[in-house]
């Protein structure tokens, strides 16, 4: 997928720019840098800025129009610092993100370009006509305007971010089936009432909890136990602590060793 993903500056006349660019998307694992136009490019800026990623840079294609960037583009996005009223959808990058990966996998074939504008004027209106999704990082509308190369981080990051949600979703699954023992299973919502109703029993036995005065004091174990997702083996160990709880205070011989799980 990152191999279908273009990034496509238009007319950047800061080279650091573009280094800082190049640096972002090898960071986040992209490769395809398009300039529309450079004002200076190939420039020693450039290769300092981009730290290391100098094959970004080498490979770089310098184009005289967006139209050429464009060519073999299924999708094109546009970036604007400004919330421009214009008629196109208006996404977050979050949402980009998303938009990408939906376009990759409904198969359509071509790439997809992540279009930036001028440090000092941005993309024109003609040049954001040409995208069908118009991407604004929602910044502080007093002060709009990131640095370019820190915009393309900010999108290149939510691309990443949402390609590594996607590849761990099987693993999810996967880390599900091979804990599919029985112990490692999370405790049913059945588990976990008896439970709370066992513990309050204790809790009450001990004197910690008082019925009358209850100080929220359930509710807030049934946060704190939810929050700890608890699986069959710990509710095990959960509810043995409450029994042997319950034998001490009736003065029986407590199991010692523990529990047997
Ligand atoms: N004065 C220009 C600022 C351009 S900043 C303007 O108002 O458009 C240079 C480029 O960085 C922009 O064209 C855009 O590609 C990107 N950029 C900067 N801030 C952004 C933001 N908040 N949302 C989306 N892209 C942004």
């Amino acid at each position: 997928m990152s191999e279908n993903i273009r990034i496509v500056l238009v007319n950047t006349s800061h080279p650091g720019n573009i280094g800082g660019a190049a640096r972002a998307m090898k960071n986040m694992g992209l490769s395809h840098l398009y300039l529309v136009e450079p004002e200076d490019f190939p420039n020693g800026n450039a290769k300092a800025r981009a730290s290391g990623a100098d094959d970004i840079l080498e490979n770089a294609r310098v184009v005289k129009t967006l139209d050429e960037a464009l060519q073999g583009c299924s999708l094109v996005m546009g970036t604007s610092a400004r919330d421009r009223r214009i008629p196109l959808s208006l996404l977050d990058p979050r949402e980009s993100a998303n938009k990408v990966l939906e376009h990759f996998d409904a198969g359509v074939e071509g790439d997809v370009a992540l279009v930036f504008g001028r440090e000092h004027s941005g993309l024109t209106n003609e040049e954001l006509q040409r995208c069908k999704f118009h991407i604004h990082i929602p910044s502080n509308p007093e002060f709009s305007s990131l640095n370019l190369a820190a915009a393309v981080q900010v999108l290149v990051y939510e691309l990443r971010m949402a390609q590594l949600a996607r590849a761990e979703a099987p693993l999810k699954q996967r880390k599900f089936e091979a804990s599919s023992m029985l112990n490692e299973q999370p405790a049913s919502a059945d588990e976990m009432e008896r439970y709370f109703e066992h513990l309050e029993q204790v809790l009450i036995e001990v004197g910690f909890h008082d019925p009358q005065k209850p100080r929220h004091l359930m509710a807030r174990l049934r946060r704190l136990y939810g929050r700890a997702e608890v699986n069959k083996l710990e509710m095990n160990i959960l509810r043995g602590i409450l029994t042997e709880t319950q034998r001490s205070l009736r003065g029986e011989p407590g199991k010692r060793g523990g529990s047997d799980v």
